[in-house]
C-alpha cells in the first residue's frame, strides 16, 4: 500500500499454524506483508502429528500419506530431503465372513462385485441427495460388500456411511480417485513442513488462543484469551470447519448467514487412531491395509516399506462408529485387541501384546475432529462461501474451504493457505492442484 510515496506493509495476522497457516505466511513473507501467526497450542502441524519414540520408526497420529504427485506437497517433499515411498494396494487385504484375503483375490472374485462396482461408478450418481448408506441399503446390497465400502469410502473420508454424501462425489470423483496413488515418507511427516516453517518460524507465537475476531471496520482487532490485543489490515482464519462449527472464536459482527450455512452443510466427524505395539508380527508379512468387517473397520502397518522393525498397528474408525466407543466407555486398547483376536484367532493379537496409544482427534480442542467431508446436503457453493473473505480483511483458509476436490488433504491446506495470501497481496490465485 502507498501513502504520500512512503511504502507501508501490510500488517497481517494468520490463525493457526497448520499447513494451512504456515503456507499463508510463507507467501506472505515473500509478498513483504508483515506478518504474525498466532497458534493457540504449542506446536506446528495442527493435524500433522508425528509419535517419536513408541517404535523405531516415526509414527503418525495424523497425516500419514501424500496423494498422488500432481500437487504442491510433493516440491516441499524433495525441499525437505524426503523420500516417497509408494503405496501398492497390492499390500491390501479384506476380511469378511471369516476369510482374509488380498484385495487382489477379491478383485478377481464375485463375492465384493457390488462393491468394487459401487466405486467404480458412483461419479455418474445423479439420483437423490442420499447418504451412501441410504443408496446401499436401497441396492440391496450386501453386509460383506457394504463393510468393504465403509472401510475404502466412510474411513477414507473420516466419517462412517451414513453421513457421507452421494453427491459430494459427483465432480469430484478424479480427484478422490487420486487417492488411489498413496504415498509415506520415512521421516515425520511434520518435517515435510520444514521448508515453509524455514521462511516463518520467527513469527510464530504459541499458546496464544484467539477468542474474538473485530472484522467490521477497515483493520481487524484480534483479541486473544488473555484480553491482549492485536490490530491488523487484514486476517486469515484457518481453523478447521468444526471448530468453527463448535463455537471457535467470536465473530464481531457474527458471521453472514451464506458463512454459517457453509459451516453447518459441510461435515467433520471425530475420529481416533489406535496404536498397537506387539511382540512378533501375526499378520501376512506383506499386509499394508486390513479392511475388516469388525466393528473397527480399519487396520494398517504403518511399518510396511519403511524399514521399521517394531511390530506396530494402527486402527483407525470415525465417524457414527467412533463417537459410539467414546460414549461406551470402554478399554478401547481391549477392545481393539479383541477385535484382532476375532480377525487373527484366540489370543493371537492379545497374547503378543506390549504397548498402545490412542489418539482421539475429536478431544483436541482446537481441532475437534479429522477432516472435512461431504454430507448429504453439501453442494459446491458451501465450499466456496466457506472460503469467501469477509469485508476485505477477514480471509479463510484450511482444507474445508478447498473447492477443487482436494479437501481433507495436506496439499489441499496448503493450497488454500497460498490462495488466501493471493487474495491479500492481490496477486493471481493459485489453483488447489497448486501447479507452482
Ligand atoms: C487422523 C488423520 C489422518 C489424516 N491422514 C491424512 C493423509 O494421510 N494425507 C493427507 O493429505 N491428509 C490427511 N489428513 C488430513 C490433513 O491432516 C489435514 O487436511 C490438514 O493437515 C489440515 O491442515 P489445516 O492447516 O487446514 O488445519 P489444521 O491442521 O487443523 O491447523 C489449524 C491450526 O489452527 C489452530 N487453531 C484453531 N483455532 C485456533 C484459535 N482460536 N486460535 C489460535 N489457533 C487456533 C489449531 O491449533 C491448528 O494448529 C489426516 C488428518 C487426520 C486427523
Amino acid at each position: 500500500m502507498r501513502f504520500g510515496g512512503v511504502v507501508k506493509r501490510k500488517r497481517v495476522v494468520v490463525i493457526g499454524a497448520g499447513a494451512a497457516g504456515l503456507a499463508a505466511a510463507e507467501r506472505l513473507v515473500a509478498g513483504n506483508a508483515d506478518v504474525a501467526i498466532l497458534e493457540a497450542s504449542d506446536r506446528v502441524g495442527g493435524r500433522i502429528r508425528s509419535l517419536e519414540g513408541f517404535a523405531d520408526i516415526p509414527i503418525e497420529l495424523g497425516a500419514e500419506e501424500v496423494h498422488g504427485l500432481e500437487n504442491c506437497l510433493v516440491p516441499l517433499v524433495g525441499q525437505a530431503g524426503a523420500e516417497l515411498l509408494r503405496h501398492e494396494t497390492v499390500h491390501d487385504y479384506i476380511r469378511y465372513d471369516g476369510k482374509l484375503i488380498s484385495l487382489e483375490a477379491a478383485r478377481a472374485g464375485e463375492d465384493l462385485r457390488e462393491a468394487f462396482e459401487f466405486v467404480a461408478n458412483v461419479s455418474h450418481y445423479d439420483g437423490p441427495a442420499w447418504t451412501v448408506e441410504q443408496y446401499l441399503v436401497a441396492r440391496h446390497v450386501p453386509g460383506h460388500a457394504w463393510h468393504y465400502l465403509d472401510s475404502r469410502l466412510g474411513v477414507e473420508h473420516g466419517t462412517t456411511l451414513d453421513r457421507l454424501g452421494m453427491r459430494g462425489f459427483v465432480g469430484y470423483e478424479r480427484n478422490w480417485q487420486l487417492r488411489e496413488e498413496n504415498y509415506t515418507v520415512r521421516q515425520p511427516y511434520v518435517r515435510l513442513l520444514d521448508p515453509l516453517l524455514a521462511v516463518v518460524q520467527d513469527r510464530i507465537r504459541f499458546g496464544a488462543t484467539v477468542a474474538r475476531i473485530e472484522w467490521g471496520g477497515v483493520e481487524v482487532v484480534v483479541r486473544l484469551a488473555g484480553g491482549e490485543q492485536r490490530r491488523a489490515d487484514a486476517v486469515i482464519f484457518t481453523g478447521s470447519v468444526a471448530v468453527l462449527r463448535d463455537g471457535g472464536p467470536e465473530f464481531v459482527p457474527a458471521l453472514p448467514p451464506e458463512k454459517r450455512e457453509a459451516v453447518a452443510s459441510i461435515g467433520m466427524d471425530g475420529g481416533m487412531k489406535i496404536l498397537l505395539k506387539f511382540r512378533k508380527r501375526f499378520w501376512p508379512a506383506d499386509m499394508y491395509f486390513l479392511h475388516s468387517d469388525t466393528f473397527l473397520p480399519q487396520f494398517w502397518n504403518p511399518g510396511k516399506g519403511r524399514g521399521g522393525r517394531t511390530h506396530v498397528l494402527t486402527a483407525f474408525v470415525s465417524g457414527t462408529r467412533a463417537d459410539f466407543l467414546r460414549n461406551l466407555e470402554i478399554d478401547l486398547v481391549e477392545f481393539a485387541l479383541g477385535e484382532l483376536d476375532r480377525v487373527f484367532g484366540e489370543r493371537v493379537a492379545s497374547g503378543n501384546f506390549k504397548e498402545a496409544y490412542v489418539a482421539d482427534w475429536t478431544m483436541e480442542p482446537f481441532i475437534r475432529g479429522l477432516y472435512s467431508f461431504p454430507l448429504a446436503q453439501t453442494e459446491p457453493r458451501h465450499r466456496e462461501a466457506l472460503a469467501a473473505p469477509l469485508g476485505g480483511v477477514l480471509h479463510f483458509a484450511g482444507e474445508a474451504t478447498d473447492m477443487e476436490g482436494h479437501s481433507g488433504t495436506v496439499h489441499g491446506a496448503i493450497a488454500s493457505g497460498r490462495r488466501a495470501a493471493a487474495e491479500i497481496l492481490e496477486t493471481a490465485g493459485l489453483s488447489a492442484g497448486c501447479r507452482s
